[in-house]
C-alpha cells in the first residue's frame, strides 16, 4: 500500500508482524487522521468517530461504482458497491452483516449502506430511508451507552430489478426491548416517539389527545430515580442525568410525521397511532395503591382515575371494564350491581397468570398487569408499524428477485438492569457472532483440510460453543427456560448443569459469561415473562375498543397453550437469520473507541476487549495465512472461461465456446485458464475440487477483466 506511515496500512492483513498490538496501533494511527475504515481482507473495520465526518456523498458512491474498489481507500461504499454488483451482475443475494457493541456505529453504518445502495441503483430508496427514520423513532431510545440505541434488531432486504434498480424491500425485526415501555432506568429514556409527541404536537393536538406538554408528567417517561424523587414532593427538578436529546424531540417529531406521510400512512392511521401512544402515556400514570378496608382486608385504591377515564375515552374502551380487568375496584360512578355481574362474567375468561394466590385484589398485582399490558400494547403497535411499512415498500410486481440484505443486529450489552429481554438480545448477538466468526474459522479451515491444501490449523476462540450453550440441546439455557414452570426450577436446572459459563446465583439471579463479557441477569419473574401472555380478559376489553387500530392489536386471541414463548420465538428468528446470512456474508465490524462516545478519545483497553470478544484478530490471522475466497473449479471456468481466448495464453487461438480443456477435469482447465491471465500465480491455490483465491483484489481483477471483455 502506498499510503505510507501517515495513515497506516489500509488492509490490516498486510501488517508485519500481525499482532494485537500492531493491529491496534494501525487503527489508532488511522483514527487520529480521521481514517475510520480499515480492511481485514474482505471485511471492513469501522471505528466510530463519535462526531460527523465528511465521508459520505453521492459523488463518492459513483466513484466507488466507477473504479475497482481496491484502487480507492477502504470504505463502507466499497463493501456495499461490491455486494450490489454481485446482486446485479451475478444474480446472487448478498448480505452485509454489521456487528459490534452498542454504540459502536452499527445503525449509522446500516444507514450509509442503504444510501449507497440507493445511489448505486440509480436513485429511489426514499421510502426505505423513511422506513429507517420511522423505526428509529418507535424502536430507539437513549441508554447509558448510546443516546440513540436501537432497541430491536433489523434485517433490511433491498430488492433490485433486472436493471439493478431498487424496486422495494422488506424488513424483518427481532425482539423489541418492550420492557422499556413501562420502566426506564436512571439516565435512560423510553422510546423516542413518546417524547417527540409531547414536544412536537401543537396545542390543538395535545388538547385532543388530553396530554400535557411536559414529559415529566408521565410516569413511564420519568425513569425510576426521578419518579422516586418526585413522588413525595413533586419537585420540578430535572433528572440528574437527563439525556441531551430532549432538545431535538420537537424537530424529530416533524421527521417522524413526514416519514409516515411518505410511507403512505393516511391521516386517519397517523391519528390512530398517536391516540394509542397517548393511551400508553396516560394509562402508565394510573396507579394502584393498597387500601385497608373496614373489614380488615386489604384492597386496591385507584389513583389518577381521571387519566384512566380520559385514556379510555380517546380510544373507545370502557374505563370501568379496563379497571376491573386490571383488578381495581369499581370506578366511583359505577353501578355496583353491574360491577358484580361483570366480575362474575369475567371470572370465566381469566386465564392462568401467576400470582393468583395473592388475589387479584393486590395493588402490586394490578400494577404488574398494567405494566404488562403497556409493554404488550407498545410491542404490538411496533409490529403493526413494521407490517404496514413492509406493505408500503413491497415491490409492485411479484416475483423472485435477488436482494441485498443489511443486518443491523443489536450489539451485546450490559446495562444497569438485565432481564429476560437483555438475555435474548445478547443471545442473538452471540449466535450471529458465532455464525460470522466461529463458523467461518471452522468451515474454512475444514475446507482447506478437505481440499488437501498445506495448512497449519489456527487456534481460535470457539464462539460456536458459547452460542450452543445457550440454545442447543436439552441442557441449554433456553431449553431450561422453556421447560421450567417456576423461576426457582429454572435456577435449579442451571445449578444441575454446573457449567462455568452459566452460574446460578439464587434466589433470583444468574450470570452468563457471553463472548462480550459476563452479565448478571435477574431471574425474578423470568418464566412468566417468557410466556409473554396478556390475560384473556384484558385482551377482550381492548379488543372491543372502538378505535379500530387498538382493537386490531388485540384481535384474534390466542389460546395460552398455543402461545410460543418469547425465547422460542427469538430462537426461531435467529436460526432463520443465520440461514439467510449464508456461508459468506460481508462483514462490517464496528468498534467503539470510547465508553462515553466522546470524540478524539482512544480507550485502548476497551478496543482491545472488542477485538478479542469479536474474534477480529483470529479472522485477520486466518485471512493472512489463508485465502479470501474459494470457487468450485467448474464454476470458475464457467464464469471466467471467456477470458482465455483473449489473453494469448496457451489456448490463444481457441474460441471461448470451444474450450480446449478437457471437460472432465475442471481443475486442470481452471489452472490453464488462470495461468493465461496477467495475475501472479501465487494468488491461487488448487485443491481437489476448488480453486482458492488469496486476496480480495484478485477477485476484483478477475471481475474487471471479465467486464472489460
Ligand atoms: P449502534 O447502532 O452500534 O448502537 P449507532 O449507530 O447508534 O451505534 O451510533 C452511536 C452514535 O455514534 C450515533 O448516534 C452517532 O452519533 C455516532 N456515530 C456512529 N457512527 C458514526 C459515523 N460513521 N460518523 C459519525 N458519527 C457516528
Ligand atoms: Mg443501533
Amino acid at each position: 500500500m502506498a499510503e505510507g506511515e501517515a495513515t497506516g496500512v489500509a488492509d490490516a492483513v498486510l501488517l508485519a508482524p500481525l499482532t494485537e498490538d500492531t493491529f491496534l496501533h494501525n487503527l489508532h494511527v488511522r483514527f487520529k487522521r480521521d481514517v475510520i475504515y480499515t480492511y481485514v481482507g474482505n471485511a471492513l473495520i469501522s471505528v466510530n468517530p463519535c462526531r460527523p465526518l465528511p465521508l459520505y456523498s453521492a459523488d463518492l458512491v459513483r466513484a466507488y461504482l466507477a473504479r475497482p474498489p481496491y484502487t480507492l481507500p477502504p470504505h463502507l461504499y466499497a463493501i456495499t458497491v461490491t455486494a450490489y454488483r454481485w446482486v446485479r451482475d451475478r444474480n446472487e443475494s448478498q448480505c452485509i452483516v454489521i456487528t459490534g457493541e452498542s454504540g459502536a456505529g452499527k445503525t449509522e453504518a446500516a444507514r450509509v449502506c442503504l444510501q449507497c445502495a440507493a445511489v448505486a441503483g440509480g436513485g429511489g430508496g426514499e421510502r426505505l430511508a423513511a422506513a429507517g427514520t420511522l423505526l428509529e423513532a418507535f424502536g430507539n431510545a437513549a441508554t447509558t451507552r448510546n443516546h440513540n440505541a436501537s432497541r430491536f434488531g433489523k434485517l433490511l432486504e433491498i430488492e433490485f430489478d433486472f436493471k439493478g434498480e431498487p424496486v422495494g424491500g422488506h424488513i424483518t425485526h427481532y425482539l423489541l426491548e418492550k420492557e422499556r415501555t413501562c420502566s426506564v432506568s436512571e439516565g435512560e429514556r423510553n422510546f423516542h416517539v413518546l417524547y417527540q409527541l409531547l414536544a412536537g404536537a401543537d396545542v390543538h393536538l395535545l388538547k385532543r389527545l388530553r396530554l400535557q406538554r411536559s414529559w415529566e408528567h408521565y410516569r413511564v417517561l420519568r425513569g425510576e430515580a426521578l419518579d422516586a424523587a418526585l413522588s413525595p414532593r413533586r419537585s420540578p427538578a430535572p433528572p440528574r442525568a437527563a439525556p441531551p436529546e430532549h432538545a431535538r424531540d420537537n424537530e424529530h417529531f416533524a421527521f417522524t410525521k413526514a416519514a409516515m406521510a411518505s410511507l403512505g400512512f393516511t391521516g386517519a392511521e397517523c391519528g390512530a397511532v398517536l391516540r394509542v401512544l397517548a393511551f400508553v402515556l396516560k394509562l402508565g400514570n394510573v396507579q394502584f395503591e393498597p387500601q385497608h378496608n373496614i373489614d380488615g382486608s386489604i384492597g386496591v385504591r385507584l389513583e389518577q382515575q381521571y387519566e384512566l377515564v380520559e385514556a379510555c375515552a380517546l380510544v373507545g374502551v370502557e374505563a370501568a371494564e379496563l379497571a376491573a380487568a386490571l383488578g381495581a375496584p369499581p370506578l366511583s360512578h359505577r353501578d355496583p350491581d353491574a360491577e358484580e355481574e361483570e366480575m362474575a362474567r369475567s371470572e370465566d375468561v381469566e386465564d392462568s397468570v401467576e400470582g393468583e394466590e395473592d388475589g387479584e385484589g393486590s395493588a402490586e398485582w394490578a400494577s404488574a398487569l398494567r405494566d404488562r399490558l403497556l409493554c404488550a400494547l407498545y410491542s404490538r403497535l411496533f409490529t403493526w408499524l413494521i407490517n404496514s411499512v413492509n406493505e408500503a415498500i413491497k415491490p409492485a410486481a411479484a416475483g423472485k428477485r435477488c436482494s441485498l440484505g443489511i443486518l443491523d443486529v443489536y450489539g451485546f450489552e450490559r446495562l444497569a438492569r438485565n432481564g429476560l429481554e437483555r438475555l435474548l438480545i445478547n443471545y442473538a448477538a452471540e449466535r450471529v457472532q458465532a455464525a460470522v466468526t466461529g463458523a467461518t474459522l471452522r468451515r474454512e479451515q475444514d475446507d482447506y483440510a478437505r481440499e488437501g491444501l498445506p495448512w497449519r490449523p489456527l487456534r481460535y476462540a470457539d464462539h460456536e460453543a458459547h452460542a450452543d450453550l445457550l440454545d442447543a440441546g436439552p441442557d441449554s439455557l433456553l431449553a431450561a427456560l422453556r421447560d421450567a414452570r417456576t423461576d426457582a426450577a429454572f435456577l435449579q436446572r442451571l445449578q444441575r448443569r454446573r457449567h462455568p459459563r452459566l452460574l446460578p446465583d439464587p434466589p433470583d439471579r444468574f450470570q452468563v459469561v457471553h463472548f462480550g463479557g459476563a452479565v448478571t441477569y435477574c431471574a425474578r419473574g423470568i418464566v412468566d415473562k417468557n410466556r409473554d401472555a396478556v390475560s384473556a380478559r384484558l385482551s377482550a376489553v381492548l379488543g372491543a375498543a372502538r378505535e379500530p387500530l387498538l382493537a386490531a392489536l388485540f384481535a384474534g386471541r390466542e389460546s395460552p397453550r398455543r402461545v410460543c414463548a418469547l425465547a422460542c420465538r427469538q430462537r426461531a428468528l435467529v436460526a432463520a437469520l443465520v440461514r439467510r446470512l449464508g456461508p459468506a456474508p460481508r462483514l462490517v465490524r464496528c468498534l467503539r473507541p470510547d465508553a462515553g462516545l466522546r470524540p478524539h478519545r482512544w480507550d485502548a483497553p476497551l478496543l482491545r476487549h472488542q477485538l478479542r470478544s469479536q474474534g477480529i484478530l483470529d479472522m485477520a490471522l486466518l485471512r493472512r495465512a489463508g485465502w479470501c475466497e474459494s470457487m468450485c473449479a467448474r464454476a470458475l471456468v464457467a464464469r471466467y472461461g471467456v477470458l482465455q481466448g483473449a489473453r494469448g495464453g496457451p489456448s490463444a487461438s481457441a474460441s471461448p465456446r470451444a474450450s480446449p480443456a478437457p471437460r472432465d477435469c475442471p481443475l486442470r482447465a481452471a489452472r490453464a485458464l488462470l495461468r493465461s491471465l496477467p495475475i501472479p500465480s501465487a494468488e491461487f491455490a488448487y485443491g481437489r475440487t476448488k480453486v482458492f483465491i488469496r486476496s480480495p483484489r484478485t477477485v476484483w481483477e478477475l471481475e474487471a477483466l471479465r467486464s472489460a471483455r
